[in-house]
C-alpha cells in the first residue's frame, strides 16, 4: 500500500482517508496484522497494524522488504485519450515499468482537460497491484512544438507512426528513451513534419494495421521493455 510518509525503522505512521477504508473495511485488518507498506522514497516495509479505530490505523515498522524500486529510464509521451483509454495507457504504462508519464497535447487531441489527480490515483493503484515500489513521475501537460523545443539530445524520441518507419523491432535505441504515440485522429502532417525535423526522433512502425492510440502506446512500451527494461 502507497503511503505519502517516509518511512523507516522508527516511525510509526497513521494511515486514513481511502486507505484506511480499505484496509479496515475492505482488508478488515486488526490490531496486529501485517500490512506492506512503501512511500516512493525508502522502498517497501513490512509493519504491524498497532491500533485500528474506525476512519484510521497507526502502523508500527517492522523491517524493510524491499529497497526502492529502480526503473529503466522510458518516458511514455502519448496524447491524451478519452477517459477509459487513457486509464488503460496509465495502468500498463506503470505496470510495464516506464519512469515517465509525459502528456503530450497535439493539434487533434480532443480531451480538454487531463485529470492530474485522477492519474495520480491510477497510477498509485497500478503500483500497488503490481508491486512497484517507485511511482512513476507524472509531468505536466506539455504541446508537442514546446516537447520538441525542449527535447534533451541524447534521449532518443520513438515517434510511432502508422504511416510508416522503421519496424520497432530494427530501431536500437536503449535508456535513456522515450516513445511518443498520437490521439485518437493521429498526428497531423504538419507535426510530422515538425518531429522529422528533431535530431533525437526516430520514426517507427507497430506492424501494418492502424491501432488504437492505447494500444500504440502499450505495444510499444512493451517492446521496448522486453529489450532494454531488465
Ligand atoms: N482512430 C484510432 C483510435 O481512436 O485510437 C486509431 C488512432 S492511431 C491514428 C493513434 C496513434 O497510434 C498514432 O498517432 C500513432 O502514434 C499510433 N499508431 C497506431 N497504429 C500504429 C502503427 N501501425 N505503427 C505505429 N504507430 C501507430
Amino acid at each position: 500500500l502507497f503511503i505519502d510518509t517516509l518511512l523507516g525503522p522508527d516511525a510509526a505512521p497513521v494511515i486514513n482517508g481511502s486507505s484506511a477504508h480499505y484496509l479496515l473495511g475492505v482488508m478488515r485488518l486488526k490490531a496486529g496484522d501485517p500490512v506492506l507498506l512503501f512511500d516512493n522514497r525508502s522502498g517497501e516495509w513490512l509493519a504491524t497494524v498497532a491500533d485500528a479505530g474506525k476512519r484510521s490505523l497507526t502502523v508500527r515498522i517492522e523491517r524493510q522488504t524491499r529497497p526502492l524500486e529502480r526503473v529503466p529510464d522510458l518516458w511514455l509521451c502519448f496524447a491524451p485519450v478519452k477517459k477509459a483509454r487513457l486509464d488503460w495507457i496509465i495502468e500498463k504504462a506503470t505496470e510495464l515499468g516506464v519512469a515517465r508519464l509525459q502528456p503530450v497535447i497535439t493539434e487533434r487531441t480532443i480531451v480538454e482537460r487531463v485529470k492530474a489527480e485522477r492519474i495520480a490515483a491510477q497510477i498509485i493503484e497500478a503500483c500497488e497491484q503490481c508491486g512497484r515500489t517507485a511511482l512513476p513521475a507524472l509531468a505536466d501537460p506539455v504541446k508537442l512544438p514546446q516537447l520538441l523545443k525542449d527535447w534533451p539530445a541524447e534521449r532518443a524520441l520513438l515517434f510511432a507512426d502508422e504511416a510508416g518507419g522503421a519496424a520497432f523491432n530494427s530501431v536500437d535505441a536503449p535508456a535513456p528513451a522515450a516513445i511518443l504515440t498520437g490521439p485518437e485522429g493521429g498526428f497531423t502532417a504538419r507535426e510530422r513534419d515538425l518531429l522529422l525535423d528533431c535530431s533525437a526522433v526516430r520514426r517507427v512502425a507497430l506492424g501494418p494495421r492502424i491501432l488504437r492510440a492505447e494500444t500504440a502506446a502499450i505495444a510499444a512500451t512493451g517492446l521496448w521493455m522486453a529489450r532494454h527494461g531488465d
